[in-house]
């Protein structure tokens, strides 16, 4: 597993030094000397644990950790307080704060190390759950929750620069036909496939795909014009193809097959988030009726949008 990091602050560097050497055969160790710093490379590294000094110039710890806590960027962090003051009132306001433990000067390495210890190990437990609640169980994908959150994020993120998205949606053909062929559980294996497969052509890191529900799949393909996102559904569907998944009842081909819809738009102010699902599942819609097996593409633009929806504003 990879190594935890920790970061030290504390404006006095023979106190980092005497901590770095108690932790930093286990640990991955970053520091600051100050609080505006320590904000700085909080934001940058993401660590997974703070150790915080409270008497600084300037920016004190309990400054540090009131705005930690009110970042929704940063607010994971977990900190624990080192301080010489050995103060039941100061250690009471670190706490209210959202600090998860105190330490008090001098360190103690001993106590130091199973502290540490102990907070690494329910930060990861806290991260595994959290990982667990955006990740689909059947097949590993994100599911519909991260998907749409994602969705909102990378609209906000293109927007300052008006870049393009693109949003796939697809859906396996007569799939009902498919349980009802082969059972349940070949359902549940043929799902799993189609994900493999979607994984494996939608990889840029900065790609999402999910599951947006039983047989349904969505991808977030941020930067991506209309033409590109055309190939890759077009390989999408191909490689779907090349797996070869029986289906006698399919009435598209011999074999397991998705219709998939596409939806491409620049980001811009007069748009929101939600329309590139739901024109995505317009195209999809066009792709069932027009026989299945096949891709339906879009470009839109908010007056598209609103002549296809029927809404005003
Ligand atoms: P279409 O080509 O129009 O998409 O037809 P369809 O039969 O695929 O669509 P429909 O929505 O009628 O049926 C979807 C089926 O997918 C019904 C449901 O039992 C099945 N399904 C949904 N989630 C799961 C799952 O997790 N596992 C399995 N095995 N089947 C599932
Ligand atoms: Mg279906
Ligand atoms: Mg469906």
């Amino acid at each position: 597993m990879k190594k935890a990091t920790i970061l030290i602050v504390d404006d006095e560097i023979s106190n980092i030094e005497i901590i770095n050497a108690i932790l930093e055969d286990r640990y991955e160790i970053c520091f600051a000397t100050s609080g505006t710093q320590a904000i700085e490379v909080m934001r940058e590294l993401q660590p997974d644990l703070v150790l915080l000094d409270v008497l600084m110039p300037g920016m004190d710890g309990f400054d540090v950790c009131r705005r930690v806590k009110n970042d929704p960027d940063l607010v994971d962090i977990p900190i624990i307080f080192t301080t010489g003051l050995g103060d039941t009132a100061d250690e009471m306001k670190g706490l209210s704060l959202g600090a998860i433990d105190y330490v008090t000067k001098p360190i103690q390495p001993a106590i130091l190390k199973a502290r540490v210890s102990n907070h690494i190990e329910l930060k990861n437990l806290r991260d595994q759950l959290a990982e667990l609640a955006v990740t689909d169980a059947l097949t590993g994908l994100k599911n519909r929750r991260h998907l749409e959150r994602t969705l909102s994020s990378e609209f906000a993120r293109l927007g300052r620069s008006e870049e393009w998205l693109s949003v796939i949606m697809l859906d396996i053909d007569f799939f009902k036909q498919f349980n009802d062929t082969y059972g349940h559980p070949a359902g549940d294996r043929c799902i799993a496939m189609i994900a493999a497969t979607l994984k494996r052509v939608v990889q840029r890191a900065s790609d999402t795909t999910a599951r947006y529900g039983g047989e349904e799949f969505a991808c977030i393909l941020p930067n991506m014009p209309p033409e590109e996102a055309e190939l890759i559904a077009q390989e999408i569907r191909h490689q779907v193809h090349t797996l070869n998944i029986p289906h006698v009842r399919s009435q598209a081909q011999p074999y397991v097959t998705v219709s998939i819809g596409v939806a491409s738009a620049r980001c811009t102010q007069d748009l929101s988030p939600e329309m590139w699902v739901s024109q995505a599942d317009l195209q999809l819609y066009r792709s069932k009726a027009a026989g299945r097996d096949r891709i339906s593409t879009t470009e839109f633009s908010a007056d598209a949008y609103r002549k296809a929806t029927g809404t005003h504003g």
